[in-house]
C-alpha cells in the first residue's frame, strides 16, 4: 500500500520535469478585435492566427 503510493508520486514526479524540460507547447494570444484567447502551438518565426470566435487573422511570432 504504501509502495503504492511512492511510485504514484515517483511517476507524476517525472512527468512534471518532462513537461519542464520540453516546454509548453501552446502560446496564447488575445484576438486583436474580439479579445478571445487563441491557443497557438510553438513553431518559429512568425505564425499566422485566425481567431476562432471572429475570424479575425493576425501575425504573432511563437
Ligand atoms: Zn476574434
Amino acid at each position: 500500500m504504501r509502495r503504492r503510493f511512492l511510485t504514484f508520486w515517483v511517476n507524476r514526479r517525472e512527468h512534471i520535469g518532462n513537461r519542464l524540460r520540453n516546454g509548453a507547447k501552446n502560446r496564447y494570444f488575445r484576438c486583436p478585435a474580439c479579445r478571445a484567447v487563441q491557443a497557438v502551438p510553438i513553431g518559429r518565426g512568425q505564425t499566422k492566427i485566425v481567431c476562432r470566435r471572429c475570424g479575425e487573422i493576425f501575425l504573432r511570432r511563437t
